[in-house]
């Protein structure tokens, strides 16, 4: 499982850090400050409830 983030269109307001804080890293400006990652096993669930926090919907989890 990977998750992508359209990192361009993040507004900010750190909704994904604040549900799963250690997969969603903030740059010094509050924006998300990865483009996406590999989901370690045991993340599963974290990574997409980060995902589904996000109101602009530019996390996308993409299943092996
Ligand atoms: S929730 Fe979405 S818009 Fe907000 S910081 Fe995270 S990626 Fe950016």
């Amino acid at each position: 499982m990977k998750i992508r983030l359209e990192k361009s269109q993040c507004v900010g307001n750190a909704r994904c850090h604040a549900v799963a804080e250690k997969l969603y890293p903030l740059d010094d400006e509050g924006y998300v400050a990865t483009e996406g990652f590999t989901v370690e096993p045991g993340d599963e669930t974290l990574a997409r409830r980060g995902a589904r926090a996000c109101p602009e919907r530019i996390i996308s989890v993409v299943d092996d």
